[in-house]
Order: structure tokens, then C-alpha cells, then sequence
């Protein structure tokens, strides 16, 4: 649907809820929505991404099609969230499926060249085995991990920038360091997929969809405490079984395994939970195979998976956090 069509559509169907308003206390959208008379692209816009997609709503509502006012909130939010990310998210052209796999196949030869030009040392078990300069030195494999984490991190703080002077205006209260713990926990709770209380409409996927993201966090904990262990303490890779990277990769490589598979199962595969099951299953394949030949070529894999899905992540489904975090927060500050 082209956007102003988009909003007229949107703008139509909220004000009938407006008038309604029998699900109030279902989920932060609908306090929201009282609280305004008129409605602007950017209340719209808000509303969309504060909207955690539960169904329940939809289900509730009395004026759903085919009753002639054919009110539907959930479809009109997603459809507007994807104009959000259309709108924000610079450059606008995503990669797509096919080239995203481009991508992956392009970054794998190219760290298998850096890997033979360096170090020739695929297929033999490391002196160390587990060793990762072994395989690629250091700044390469800083930099093929570093350079899409920085910028998609660039890619990502542009978005928000733009949508929140847009959505909020003032600058300021992004610094709202209390109202941010709210906005925080709420997030990571998916608090607001309760819904009217009977939770989301898909069954587990509000558990899956938590279990991926703690399972994320872990990872991402395990990548900085290697980064600490090497950089502050002096102390080189491979680490012990018992150690905070390894310990944290594991059970965090697991939940992303076993909560994206669920996901996946429940509601559907976006492409980018596809590369997260790629990245976490090379990962834990990289860990438990390292000391055995095949190290070398499953350490490469993962790295690209990595870059890749860094890489691409701004223009795939997962943007979706950034603009729902503003939006909680957003909420939280008008309360
Ligand atoms: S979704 Fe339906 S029941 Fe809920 S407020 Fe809107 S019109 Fe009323
Ligand atoms: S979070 Fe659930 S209840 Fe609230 S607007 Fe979205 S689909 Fe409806």
C-alpha cells in the first residue's frame, strides 16, 4: 500500500478504536492512543512500533472484518513498522535474501584467501588447538568483525536519531537515565506481549522469542569478556571449558539454537533468523570441534556468519528493536 494510503488507512481504524476503546487495558497502544485527539504520521508511527504484535486485539474486537469497519490493528501496525524501517534505516536498499547469501559466500572466500596468505593452516590441528590466530592474525579478524559491528552500530544510531526527533523532538530525554531502567526492563521482559492477558495469540513465541535474545546477550558477553581476558588481563585464547567466554558462549550459543528453532517453528522465518541460526550452530560447531582438523575451515565460517549477519542486521527484521525500545521509551516519558 503506498504510505499516505498506509496512514489514511491507519488513521481510519484508530479513530474507530478511539471511539471504542474496549482494550484499553490490554497494552500501552491503546493508553496511548487516548491521550491523543488528532493523529499525525509520527503518533501513528509511534503507536505501530510500541504495538509488540500479540493479536489480541484483533481477536477481542467486535469491528474486525467482515464487519463493515474491517478494524484490524495488528496488520496495519506491521505494515506501517515496515514503512518505518523503509523511511529510517539509510541506505534504503536491503540486500535481499539472495544477496545476503552473496554476501556470505564473498566474506568466506575472502577470509579463506587472508587465512592462506597468512597462515596456510587449514586442516591441521593447531599447535594450540582452539587458537584463532592460528587460523587468521589478529587484525584481520578484527577487522572482518569489527568493521560491519561498527557499521551497523553507525547505521543503527543514524535511524534512531532520525525517529526520535521525529517521533519525540527533544534530545534531552534520551539522557532520562531512571525512565530508561523502565524502558529496559519492560524490554527485555517482552512485557508488553501480554496483551489483554492471555499472552500472545502464537503460542511460545513470546518464550522462544525471550530465550533468543538472552541467548544473544550471552554471546555477546562471552565476545567481551574474551576481549578483556586478551586486552586487559594479557591472557591468549583458546580459554578453558571453565572460563566466562566459553561457559556464556555455550549456554548463550544453545538458546539462540534452541530459541530461533522454536521461533521459527512458531511464527515464521524472517532471513535474518536465519543467519542467527547459522552464526550460532557454526559457533558452537567452532567450539566443540577445536581440537580436531576441522577447526579451521568451521572458525571461517563463523566469522563470516558474523560479519554478515552484523553486516546486514540493520536491514533486516531485526531492526525492529531500535525503534520499539524508542517507542517504549517514548510511552514511558509521556506517562
Ligand atoms: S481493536 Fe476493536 S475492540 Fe479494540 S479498541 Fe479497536 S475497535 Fe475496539
Ligand atoms: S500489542 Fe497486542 S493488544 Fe496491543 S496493539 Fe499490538 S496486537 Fe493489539
Amino acid at each position: 500500500m503506498p504510505s499516505d494510503d498506509l496512514f489514511d488507512e491507519a488513521g481510519r481504524q484508530l479513530t474507530v478504536c478511539n471511539s471504542c476503546r474496549y482494550c484499553a487495558g490490554y497494552c500501552p497502544v491503546w493508553p496511548a492512543l487516548e491521550l491523543r485527539t488528532t493523529l499525525e504520521l509520527q503518533d501513528i508511527t509511534h503507536l505501530a512500533n510500541l504495538c509488540h504484535d500479540c493479536g489480541d486485539c484483533l481477536s477481542a474486537c467486535m469491528y474486525a472484518p467482515p464487519h463493515e469497519f474491517a478494524v484490524a490493528p495488528p496488520s496495519v501496525f506491521a505494515e506501517v513498522r515496515a514503512d518505518t524501517y523503509r523511511r529510517y534505516v539509510w541506505p534504503h536498499r536491503a540486500p535481499g535474501r539472495l544477496g545476503t547469501g552473496l554476501a556470505f559466500a564473498a566474506v568466506c572466500l575472502a577470509l579463506a584467501l587472508l587465512s592462506r596468505l597468512f597462515t596456510d593452516r587449514w586442516f591441521v590441528v593447531a599447535d594450540r588447538p582452539g587458537d584463532p590466530y592460528e587460523i587468521l592474525p589478529h587484525v584481520p579478524l578484527l577487522i572482518a568483525v569489527g568493521a560491519p559491528s561498527l557499521w551497523a552500530t553507525g547505521v543503527f544510531g543514524w535511524a534512531a536519531l532520525r525517529y526520535w526527533r521525529d517521533v519525540h523532538g527533544r534530545l534531552a530525554d534520551l539522557l532520562r537515565l531512571r525512565v530508561w531502567r523502565t524502558t529496559f526492563l519492560q524490554s527485555v521482559q517482552l512485557r508488553h506481549m501480554e496483551g489483554g492477558g492471555a499472552g500472545c495469540e502464537v503460542p511460545g513465541r513470546r518464550g522462544f522469542h525471550l530465550v533468543l535474545l538472552y541467548g544473544f546477550g550471552l554471546c555477546a558477553l562471552s565476545t567481551a569478556a574474551a576481549a578483556v581476558l586478551q586486552n586487559v588481563l594479557g591472557a591468549q585464547p583458546p580459554y578453558p571449558w571453565l572460563s566466562v567466554p566459553v561457559i556464556s558462549g555455550s549456554v548463550g550459543g544453545i538458546a539462540m539454537l534452541v530459541g530461533g528453532t522454536g521461533l521459527w517453528v512458531r511464527a515464521g522465518g524472517s532471513g535474518f533468523l536465519w543467519a542467527l541460526l547459522v552464526l550460532a550452530a557454526t559457533g558452537m560447531l567452532t567450539l566443540l570441534l577445536r581440537e580436531t582438523v576441522v577447526f579451521g575451515p568451521l572458525l571461517l565460517l563463523h566469522v563470516g556468519a558474523v560479519a554478515t549477519a552484523f553486516g546486514v542486521s540493520p536491514y533486516t527484521k531485526f531492526v525492529h528493536w531500535i525503534f520499539r525500545m524508542l517507542s517504549i521509551h517514548h510511552d514511558n516519558l509521556e506517562r
